[in-house]
This record gives C-alpha cells, sequence and structure tokens, in this order.
C-alpha cells in the first residue's frame, strides 16, 4: 500500500528539481545561439573596413591612371619640342608652341588632380588604421564575451549534473506507476507535471476547480487530475 501524501511530497519536490533542470536547460541550449549571434554582429563590424579597403583602392587605380595620363602628355611635350626646331616659318612654331602651352596646363590639371587624390589616399587609410583599432578591441571584447559563455556553459553543466543525481536519488522513492504518469505529462505539457491549487484555481491552467475536486485533492487517497490541463494537483500545506 503505497502512502499517497508520501508520494504527492516526492513529486512536488521532483517538480522543484524537474523545473529547475528544464530552465538550466533552456540556458545551455541558448548559449551557442548566443555565440553565434555575437559571431554574426561581429563580421558585421568588419563590413566598413571591407568599404574602406575598396575605397582606397579605386583611388589607388585613379592615382595610377592620372600618373600614366601625365607620363604621356610629357612625353608629347618632349616630341613637340623636338619638333619645334624642325619647323621652318614662324607661323608653325608659334602654333606649336600653343600646342605645347595647353599640354603642359593639361598636365598642371592633371598634377593638381594626383595631389588631390594623394591627399584622399591618406586620408583613407588613417581611416583604415582607425577601423582596424576598433575591430581589434571589439575581437579582444568578443573572445571576452565567448570565454564568459563557455564558462556559464560550464557551470550549467555542472549544476544540471548535480540536479540530475538528486532526481535520481528522487525517482527511486517514487511509485513505479505514478512516476510513468508523471513523467508522461511532465513531458507534454512544457516541464509542468504538479501544480498546486491556490484560491481554488488550478496553477497550471488557472481553471477553478469545483470544491468537489478540492476536498478529494484534501484527502490524498488517490492522484487528482486537473480536467482541463490534465496535470497533478495538490494544495500547499
Ligand atoms: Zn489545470
Amino acid at each position: 500500500m503505497i502512502n499517497l501524501e508520501e508520494q504527492i511530497k516526492l513529486l512536488v519536490e521532483m517538480q522543484g528539481l524537474d523545473t529547475q533542470i528544464f530552465k538550466l536547460e533552456g540556458e545551455l541550449t541558448a548559449i551557442p545561439l548566443e555565440i553565434k549571434k555575437m559571431e554574426e554582429d561581429f563580421k558585421e563590424k568588419t563590413a566598413n573596413l571591407k568599404k574602406l579597403e575598396e575605397g582606397l583602392k579605386a583611388l589607388q587605380v585613379k592615382r595610377k591612371e592620372r600618373e600614366g595620363d601625365l607620363e604621356s602628355k610629357e612625353g608629347t611635350i618632349k616630341k613637340y619640342q623636338i619638333q619645334l626646331y624642325q619647323l621652318k616659318t614662324n607661323k608653325e612654331y608659334a602654333t606649336m608652341q600653343e600646342e605645347i602651352g595647353r599640354v603642359k596646363a593639361d598636365n598642371s590639371v592633371i598634377e593638381e588632380e594626383i595631389i588631390r587624390l594623394l591627399d584622399q589616399i591618406d586620408a583613407e587609410n588613417r581611416m583604415i588604421q582607425k577601423e582596424k583599432e576598433f575591430l581589434k578591441a571589439e575581437e579582444i571584447k568578443l573572445s571576452a564575451e565567448k570565454k564568459d559563455r563557455e564558462d556559464k556553459s560550464k557551470r550549467i553543466e555542472t549544476e544540471l549534473k548535480d540536479r540530475n543525481l538528486q532526481r535520481e536519488a528522487l525517482a527511486v522513492k517514487v511509485d513505479k506507476m505514478i512516476l510513468v504518469k508523471y513523467e508522461r505529462i511532465i513531458n507534454s505539457k512544457e516541464g509542468l507535471a504538479v501544480v498546486p491549487v491556490r484560491t481554488d484555481a488550478c496553477q497550471g491552467c488557472f481553471r477553478i476547480m469545483p470544491p468537489q475536486v478540492i476536498n478529494e485533492i484534501k484527502m490524498k487517497t488517490d492522484l487528482i487530475f486537473c480536467d482541463n490541463c490534465a496535470r497533478i494537483l495538490y494544495i500547499e500545506e
């Protein structure tokens, strides 16, 4: 003959442990997701550096182009200057001088542009340097946070092991049939199988229990289940 009052006490105790186990397991599963989120956030932060580096590359390409232009125009000037001495008339000479002047003017525009590009390249390099320093600090922060989560994970695992040992010790004291019922409910009811009745309401689904059910619970001769949510009911001492 099982002592039902004793059994209910054991179930309430087991529910307390299972609630903790449920919560700890939830925290444990969340940790890898938290770490993944942190890594994704960090990866997003590296996007700005990539953009800056691409900008720098584009500026350098432009600079090379302009330097090539400058070189070819200087070649043109040299060629014209040689031709200058082979010209026969003053008019031809003047026209060539004018042409040389035009190319030289073009060149000073290009030179100014190159100087502007060099300034931009300098500025871009400084921003890249700053961004790299920022990312380095962020990376240090990230690995500290990851370490923190991994430590937390270990703490939870230890605690879970503890709670599971306590649970095993408790489970051997519970009647086999009752334990099967308890397990079935807890697995289908989000980790909550045993609930108190307070102010006549089931604390699992908050349905008001009729007086007859309350009396049956108080008698402690049978396990009483909530009509609505099927959880095991008890009344707190
Ligand atoms: Zn209920």
